[in-house]
Formats: C-alpha cells, structure tokens, sequence
C-alpha cells in the first residue's frame, strides 16, 4: 500500500498544558463519572467506531512510519484492537462483579468479597513498532476499569502518533481521556504528575527512568520491555517447520517486534538444514526479494537503520543469509550470521532488526545453560522439538515473559492471552482480564453483622481473661498436618486413596470400585445367609 497523502506529525503538547491535563483529569475521577459500568461501555463502543472509521488512515499511516503492509497494520493493529474491544464488551459485566471470597470461620458473617474498583488516574506510554496496538491496548483494559487516563503515544512513528490523537479526541470523553504529545521534555513533565499506575512499554533504560520516577509517588508501574528472545531448536525438531515459522517471527515488521527471535541454537547435525531451509522460506515469502516485496517493512528511522548496520558491521560471525542494507530507504535485509559465542557484538543486546544471529550447541543442557547466561529473563523463549518431554524440560529449566512451542510469537499474538515479561523484560501483564485486573484496585470488603453479632465477638475484647482465649483456641486454632521434618501427613483416607499408585483420578476410580465390590460382596454373603 503507498498512500497519496503524507500525514503530518501532530504537534507537541505545551509544557504548561500538561499538569493542567492532569488536574482536569483528576476532577473528573473524583467527579465520579467513569464509575458507571454503562457510561464505560460507550467509550469502548465509541474507541471500536473510531478505530473502523479510520482503518484506512491507520494502514496509511503504519506504512508512513513503517512501510508494514496493509495485511500486517490491519492484522496486528486495526483488526486486532477492535476484536479486542467486542471481547471486552462481551465479558466487562463478569469481570465488574464484586467476587465473594472463601473465610475463615471469624470472617464469614460478614460476607467478604472483592470488589474491582477503578485505580484513578493513570499514564500509558506507548512505542513506535506497534504505535496502535501497544497504546490502545492497555488502554481498554483502563477503559473498562474506570480509570482517567492519560495517553502518550511513541514520538517516533510520527505518521501513527497523529492518528491516534485523532482517533482518542474524537472518540473518548475529553474530561476523563487526554493525549500527550511530544519527546523526552513532554514525558518528564508527565512523570513528575502523580499517578495511580503507568504503564510503559518500551526499552529497559527508560523503563528505568519510568520506574524511578513513579517511584517517587509511590505509583505501581507495569513495564512492558523487550530482551534477547532465544529459540532453542533441538535434534528432534521438524527443522523445515522450524525454519518457516522463524522467518515468519523474524521478517515481521522487519524485526522490529518486542517478540522476535533474537537468536537461535542449533544441533550440528541439523545446521545446514536448518539454513537451506531459512533461505528457500524466504525466497517463497519474497520471491520476487525482499526490497522488492511490498510486504517487507523498513527499520522506522536513520538511528534505528544506523544502529542495526553497525550491528552486522561489527560482527565476527559468518553471514550465511542476507547481509545488504540500503540507508536511503531503511532497508536492511534479512540476515543469518552464524556465530561462535555470546561474545559477539550481535549478542550483546536486543537486536529489534531483522538479523538472526545463531550458534551451534549439541548438547540440550549446554544449550539451556547459554540461554541462561546470555539473559535468564527473556521476553520470550522458543523451542522446537517433537518430543514433548524435551519441550518440557527445556520450560522447566529456564525462564521468560511467556513461552511457544514450536512457533514464535504466538504466545503474544492473541488479545486474550496475558502479555508481560519478568525480571529484565518487564512487569506486569495486561490484555483482556488481565488488562481489566491490571488496572483495577482489589479492595477487601466486609458487611459485618450488626448488635446481635457482638456475642460471637465478645472474645475479642477486652479485658483479656483466660478463658477467651481457650474459647478462641478452642474454636479457630488449626491444628498443623505436617510434621516437625517439614514431611506432609497423610490421612488414612489419604492413605488409601494412595494406595496403587497412579494419578488422583484413578486413584478415586480404583478406590469407588473397590467400595462397590465390597458392598456387593456384604450383600451376596448377607442374602446367602
Ligand atoms: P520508543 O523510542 O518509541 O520509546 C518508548 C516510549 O518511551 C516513547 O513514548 C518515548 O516518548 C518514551 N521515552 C523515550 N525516552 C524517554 C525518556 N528519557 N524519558 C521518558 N520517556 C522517554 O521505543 P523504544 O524504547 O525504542 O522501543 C523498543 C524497545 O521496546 C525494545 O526493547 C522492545 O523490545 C521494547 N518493546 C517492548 C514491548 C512489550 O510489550 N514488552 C513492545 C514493544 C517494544
């Protein structure tokens, strides 16, 4: 898709303007008029006409910034935000409703429950490669938990950023939802405000920053960053599948996804299949080339195209695939380099292009243990392989935001899956329920019983003779059903059901049939007597 129209960035909020934003915002929260679940519902609705009424402009602009073909703006973007919506919409009266809670005994009379109440104000700070996705998403999860909000879309997809302004002004109630525009003053202004919760998405250093300054309100923060994603191929993986659904992983926005496989690790055995197949994929997703092929993204700007060059400038490794890159366009192609260790400069940090450095390790465990040392809190982490067992040993001896088996992305790519990353790679989750949850408060609620209630309460009070604590202990203390090595005791019933061996089902089927047989054993030796 080329668009005839260039669209134009939309301009910096004033500095004085910002705290002023804040302050509206912040009345009408205390005002109130997010609170009903109806009125919340109209903002999604609206959010959803606003993205359809605009998808054209959405797509043109994601090809501005970008060049991301219509089929991915739409797909990952347009598309995908408004599926998000219906979904909420369909599930926001479930997810509103206050959720009684299991008591102890003290606590039950007075019917404790959850109730999900707004959080107040809060920030959302987007980034450039997903401007749409990554800003209205966490949006909606703020939408349907009443929140205030004000949104401060990623100044370097410039084309995106003035169509989501369009797209937030003319959708949302002016009084509870803002835009922000702007670069690194505009952002500082904003985190000197108090909010109840930011969410950022974007790189760890400013994630830092964020966090720092959130810090110093005592604002809970989500950070949604990236990492050096692996992709751990094993002897027992299908390597022409596994070839295929990297190059789709990789060549998405030409690298430029939080997700993409930063790395693979290969068996010797499966090496040179496993770059024959890379190559032949990419002819047939691209056969007329890539910098032919309208569906090949560009890297978003000169410092981005600048920093990835000198990535595979600077590498000791050996390029297998790809390698050319064209600075008057952004283009840079996609490129296998095969390297010798994480001491290569394409190891050192997320690549977010479109190189695909691997290493070459037999050894599962050794493979697990390098994963382990290059970044042990990945954003994402893959393997394939057929056996499932090695899948499972390979997710049990590592960590990540989230995992795929046998693909890459996919963890990532539905609106209603948690999406978050753990230790480097962020905080928090959000999308769905998890995106309502995420920006709603939990608050413990109690309806304690009244006057006649003070009977069973009279144990608490004081003075604190003796024998109310015997009557306390008496009713309330548990007794512990361990021992004193730390070892679990089983109950005679327990016992039983243990007995045979096998999985808690079978157990329970063994132990009914076994009741069954003894009940028609009594009733045949009673009838024959
Ligand atoms: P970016 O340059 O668009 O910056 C993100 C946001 O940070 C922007 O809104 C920008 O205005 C703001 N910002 C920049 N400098 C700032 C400063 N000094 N103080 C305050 N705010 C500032 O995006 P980026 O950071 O280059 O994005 C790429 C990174 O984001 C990669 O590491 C990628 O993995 C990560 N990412 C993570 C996710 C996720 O969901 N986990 C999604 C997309 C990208």
């Amino acid at each position: 898709m080329s668009s005839s129209k260039t669209i134009s960035p939309a301009p910096a909020t004033p500095i004085p303007d910002i705290s002023a934003t804040h302050a509206r915002l912040r009345a009408t929260f205390r005002s109130h008029k997010t609170r009903p679940v109806e009125w919340r519902k109209q903002q999604l609705r609206k959010l959803w006409w606003g993205l359809h009424d605009n998808e054209n402009d959405i797509a043109a602009a994601l090809w501005q910034d970008l060049r991301k073909s219509e089929h991915e703006a739409l797909q990952s973007d347009g598309i995908w935000l408004k599926n998000a919506i219906i979904d909420a919409l369909g599930d926001i009266d479930s997810w509103v409703k206050e959720v009684p809670i299991t008591a102890d005994l003290l606590s039950k009379a007075g019917s404790p429950t959850i109730r999900k109440e707004p959080l107040g104000v809060v920030l959302i700070i987007g980034a450039y490669n997903y401007p749409f996705q990554l800003t209205l998403g966490p949006l909606l999860g703020a939408i349907a938990a009443g929140n205030c909000v004000v949104i401060k879309p990623s100044e370097i997809s410039q084309a995106s950023c003035a169509i989501l302004t369009k797209i937030i002004t003319e959708s949302l109630d002016p009084d509870a939802f803002a835009v922000v525009n702007g670069a690194i003053p505009e952002t500082t202004e904003l985190l000197e405000q108090k909010f109840d919760k930011i969410c950022y998405t974007g790189n760890g250093v400013v994630g830092r920053i964020v966090a720092t300054a959130a810090a110093k309100h005592l604002t809970p923060t989500i950070l949604e960053l990236g990492g050096l994603n692996p992709v751990i191929i094993t002897k027992n993986a299908d390597i022409k599948l596994a070839a295929r659904r990297i190059c789709w992983g990789k060549a998405l926005n030409a690298g430029q996804v939080c997700l993409s496989p930063d790395y693979a690790i290969v068996p010797s055995s499966k090496e040179a299949e496993f770059v024959s197949s890379l190559a032949s994929t990419w002819r047939k997703f691209y056969p007329n080339g890539l910098k032919a092929s309208p569906d090949y993204p560009r890297i978003v700007n000169d410092r981005h195209f600048q920093r990835i060059k000198k990535l595979i400038d600077s590498t000791s490794g050996e390029i297998k695939i790809g390698g050319q890159t064209d600075e008057s366009e952004k283009f840079i192609d996609l490129t296998v380099v095969k390297v010798k260790d994480e001491n290569d400069a394409l190891m050192k940090d997320e690549i977010f292009g479109p190189v695909l450095p691997y290493v070459v390790i037999d050894d599962l465990d050794e493979a697990i243990e390098f994963v382990n040392r290059v970044s042990d809190t990945p954003l994402a982490l893959y393997t394939f392989t057929t056996d499932k067992k090695e899948a499972n040993y390979i997710l049990g001896h590592t960590r990540s935001g989230g995992a795929t088996v046998n693909d890459t992305i996919w963890h990532g790519a539905s609106h209603k899956l948690a999406f978050g990353g753990v230790g480097e790679s962020g905080m928090g989750n959000y999308r769905d329920k998890f995106g309502f949850d995420a920006f709603s408060h939990h608050r413990t609620t109690v309806r304690q019983p009244g006057g006649w209630f003070e009977m069973v309460l009279d144990a608490r009070y004081p003075p604190y003779i003796p024998s109310k604590l015997s009557q306390y202990r008496m009713l309330l203390e548990k007794k512990p059903n361990f021992s004193r090595d730390g070892k679990a005791r089983v109950s005679w019933f327990g016992w039983l059901l243990s007995l045979g061996g096998g999985d808690k089902k079978t157990v329970v089927v063994k132990y009914v049939a076994t009741i069954l047989g003894m009940i028609y054993f009594l009733r045949i030796l009673f009838l024959s007597q």
